[in-house]
């Protein structure tokens, strides 16, 4: 029995994202990078929460979430108001956390994805709300002595953006897609880096399911603090298997807050799902309703960078690219930006650029671990590159290993071909002399290609390659030993 398929899961996502402010939400505390900072030196009697101390909007946080809003299709909001959140917890000083609840920025947009199965989802977003972010506790496990917590405030303030979805999403994959779409959007806003393991992005899954065809909802659980993408995907599948198991065993799913074991792979229950009346929640008397005038958010909207979906579909127009192609290229601007950039320094189709970038390139970003802003290969480097095998001076081969030098000290093409002696040897006197070596050398191997064994041709074009250190032209070569060897039968 396939009981996986007789259940419909029902996902919905909250995403926490610092965003990347000069200062921190209510102060003019800097933002920092709080895993390099030294603890508690940004800090000051706002973000600590002292009595009497009094807030201030960050107009940059607000724009980047006007931004935010826009790329993902939100109505922004002209009236919004903060409120209190109230909940005790010792990364929290005041006792609440400045939210916005009945009238967040932004509302009601949507954003379209394709997953890896190729399966498009129109994902709505409910809303997208501003927040200040916690402290950091460090909990301290001495084997001799008694355990002790650390708290750095450095991140206290910070200003966050909670982007909510409804409850669209019905697969895994589609999770994935869409967490990796919303990541993209922010990276290309320029809001939020998306380094995972620096916690500057947070996932939240809700997950329920349902007998398929059903159009209720089931009741939910909620995964916090899922860190990574394989968090992400492997809590949400146990937690879809677990529930149907549970409802198969005629029992109930409750809600309640759960986390994710990564080491045991299992989600395990952290406290009864919260409601929102438990946070009291009540507009911050000490911040005044934030009134957005359409003007600006126009002014936002005309400076918006050209996002992901729109550099795809020109991508695939204006160079015709495949959409494959395309969308790996567009996953990041700054490969985006690279590969235009490479495509009009270079005389030919783009799509040679992209094979060469998305091959080679990435390979040996990959084996080296360098990202794209710290190659040191230029892209008008590797438009030369490519050239130089256009012309016939490079065959593909010497053509790779003059990019991984290019790769590993920047030098430029036409000069490593030159001091490494790696230009293509296409003369035919030359070549010709080589393949009459190769042939008079290698009597039995000949013997066995004329006595029908076809596979040794290309043994033989290999010791023609190796004779010239690999830069023999291919297609010349091939010509001279056919030749060569037909005059021998
Ligand atoms: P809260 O803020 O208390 O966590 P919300 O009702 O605002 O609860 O929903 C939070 C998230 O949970 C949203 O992303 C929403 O789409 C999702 N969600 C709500 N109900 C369900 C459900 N039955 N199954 C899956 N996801 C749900
Ligand atoms: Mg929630
Ligand atoms: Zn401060």
């Amino acid at each position: 029995m396939n009981r996986l398929n007789d259940y419909e899961p029902v996902i919905g996502m909250e995403i926490h994202a610092e965003l990347h402010t000069r200062s921190k939400m209510f102060c003019s505390c800097a933002v920092t990078d709080t895993t390099v900072a030294e603890p508690n030196t940004t800090i000051c009697p706002v973000c600590t929460g002292l009595p009497g101390a009094m807030p201030v909007i960050n107009r940059e946080a607000v724009e980047q979430a006007i931004m935010v809003g826009l790329a993902l299709n939100c109505r922004i909001n002209a009236f919004t108001t903060f409120a209190r959140k109230n909940y005790f917890y010792p990364d929290l000083p005041k006792g609440y956390q400045i939210s916005q609840y009945d009238f967040p920025i932004a509302a009601e947009g949507w954003v379209d994805v394709v997953d890896e199965n190729g399966a498009a989802h129109h994902i709505r977003v409910r809303r997208a709300h501003l927040e200040e972010d916690t402290a950091k506790l460090f909990h301290v496990y001495e084997p001799a002595a008694a355990d002790y917590t650390l708290i750095d405030f450095n991140r206290c303030g910070v200003p966050l953006l909670e982007i909510v979805s409804e409850p669209d999403m019905h697969s895994v994959a589609a999770v994935h897609a869409y967490a990796t779409k919303i990541r993209e959007i922010l990276r290309y806003l320029g809001v939020n880096s998306g380094d995972m393991e620096k916690g500057v992005l947070r996932f939240e899954a809700n997950v329920s399911v349902r007998p398929r065809g059903s159009d209720t909802l089931g009741t939910r659980t909620e995964i916090k603090n899922l860190n990574s993408f394989r968090a992400l995907t492997l809590a949400t599948a146990y937690e879809i298997e677990r529930q149907i198991a549970i409802i198969e065993a005629g029992g109930e799913v409750v809600q309640e807050t759960l986390g994710w074991d990564a080491l045991r792979n299992v989600t395990f229950s952290q406290r009864s799902k919260e409601q929102a009346h438990d946070y009291r929640y009540f507009p911050e008397p000490d911040l005044p309703p934030l009134s957005i005038a359409r003007p600006w958010v126009d002014e936002v909207a005309a400076a918006l960078p050209e996002l992901p979906d729109a550099k795809h579909a020109r991508f695939v127009a204006d160079y015709g690219l495949t959409p494959q192609d395309a969308r790996i290229l567009v996953g990041e601007r700054a490969v985006a930006d690279y590969f235009e950039r490479a495509v009009r320094a270079y005389n030919g189709t783009p799509s040679a650029v992209s094979k060469w970038l998305i091959g080679e390139l990435f390979y040996l970003m990959n084996r080296e671990r360098v990202a794209i802003e710290a190659v040191r290969v230029r892209p008008e480097a590797l438009a030369r590159l490519i050239g130089l095998v256009d012309a016939g001076t490079l065959n593909q081969n010497s053509a790779k290993a003059v990019l991984g030098e290019m790769f590993a000290t920047g030098g430029l093409p036409e000069a490593i071909v030159e001091a490494k002696g790696l230009a293509q040897i296409s003369d035919n006197d030359q070549l010709s002399a080589i393949v009459a070596r190769v042939v008079a050398d290698n009597a039995e191997q000949v013997a066995a290609y004329l006595a029908g064994k076809d596979s040794v041709f290309q043994w033989l074009m290999g010791q023609v390659m190796r004779a010239t250190r690999g830069r023999a032209a291919p297609d010349v070569a091939r010509q001279l030993l056919t030749a060569a060897l037909n005059v021998r039968r």
